[in-house]
């Protein structure tokens, strides 16, 4: 997750920047202690108080360790924009309006970083909840997801993405996977699927 100074979850971040615009809705599938929660209220939040970040996990820990970060973070006006739920990911569509646009559904995955190593997203799941992310996401869009291979399950789950990926269509989608070349052993592949 962390390498000398540098965060795997930068490069999302940097991308990010480049698609997502003030006053957007966007989704953090896997809010955990809420560093892509952060980042993301940074890329929406605009002076009209629109924008809005659906930031969930299946860990009450992980809602708290967020809900913490933000408080030290961010002012009160900014937090409103963030709405947080105690759900599994494979059911945002009960938690984002129908009607909201949605530009980005971003999935940081396995387990949460100083939390419980037994608690990690489980393929079968992650692939439901990236079919409700492609219901969900607008035209023009992006699905980011990093996956980490280091723990028990996570090249199932990177295999279940990239199954996932081969899948799409190529008329709507263009689907791109970045990796780190120098940790041959713990790549920590990036997607990137942009509608
Ligand atoms: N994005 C986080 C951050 O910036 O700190 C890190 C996320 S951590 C790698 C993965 C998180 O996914 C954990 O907090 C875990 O509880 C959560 N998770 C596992 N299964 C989930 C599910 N089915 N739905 C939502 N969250 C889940």
């Amino acid at each position: 997750y962390l390498f000398g100074k540098k965060r795997a979850t930068d490069v999302p971040h940097m991308i990010w920047k480049h698609i997502v615009q003030k006053g957007d809705s966007v989704v953090d599938a896997t809010c955990g202690n809420g560093f892509d929660t952060l980042a993301m209220l940074k890329l929406v939040a605009d002076d009209s108080g629109e924008g809005c970040v659906y930031a969930m996990d299946i860990q009450k820990d992980a809602l708290d360790s967020t809900s913490s970060l933000l408080e030290e973070s961010v002012d009160p006006h900014e937090r409103q924009l963030i709405k947080l739920f105690h759900i599994c990911h494979s059911k945002m569509e009960e938690i984002v309006p129908e009607n909201a646009s949605v530009r980005l559904v971003a999935f940081n995955l396995g387990y949460l970083p100083g939390g419980d190593k037994e608690i990690i997203t489980r393929s079968e799941t992650t692939l439901l909840a990236l079919e409700a992310a492609k219901r969900i996401l607008m035209r023009g869009g992006l699905i980011s997801i990093v996956v980490y291979v280091g723990h028990p399950g996570g090249w199932e789950e990177l295999k279940v993405v990239e199954g996932f990926a081969a899948r799409m269509s190529t008329e709507d989608w263009i689907c791109c996977k970045l990796q780190m070349l120098n940790r041959p052993n713990a790549p920590i592949p990036i997607f990137l699927f942009r509608r």
